[in-house]
């Protein structure tokens, strides 16, 4: 896409400090680094979200991650991994391209997401589920 960073990104037309490649996924820093050893593992192809993967591109995106994940441990030995992936201005996407975070945690690194539960009866959390598996 045109104007999308991370497709200039892919195709060298910006600079970006890479981690690893293959045929669907390219890794490389995060320019803001919430930790030192924060990586971003995208798709090649445009794809905006994660409601435009394809199960072989998903499939190829989560194996990146999990090797990345992995150097980013044996490199950084950090306290703890989070990995995040944002769909959508309401959930924090900034970039529209397909990516996800891989942060190495430390205890009180100031990296917080609130997770404010609701604990509904478990009547209601079945309603839910018939919704989901209505269209699954
Ligand atoms: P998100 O909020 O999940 O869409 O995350 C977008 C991420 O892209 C942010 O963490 C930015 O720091 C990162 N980012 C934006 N532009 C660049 C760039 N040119 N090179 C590396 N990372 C970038
Ligand atoms: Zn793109």
């Amino acid at each position: 896409m045109t104007n999308c960073v991370f497709c200039k990104i892919i195709a060298g037309q910006i600079p970006s400090t890479k981690v690893c490649e293959d045929q669907q996924t390219f890794a490389f820093m995060d320019i803001g680094q919430v930790n030192p050893g924060h990586v971003l593992v995208a798709v090649k192809p445009h794809v905006e979200n994660i409601f435009g993967l394809d199960d072989d591109l998903a499939a190829a995106v989560f194996r990146t991650t999990a090797r990345v994940a992995k150097a980013v441990h044996a490199a950084f030995l950090p306290q703890g991994m989070s990995v995040y992936q944002a769909n959508g201005p309401a959930a924090g996407q900034t970039v529209f391209h397909l990516h996800i975070h891989v942060v190495p945690r430390w205890e009180a690194d100031g990296m917080n997401l609130t997770w404010p539960v609701k604990n509904p009866p478990r009547e209601r959390i079945e309603e839910y589920a018939v919704k989901i598996r209505a269209v699954l």
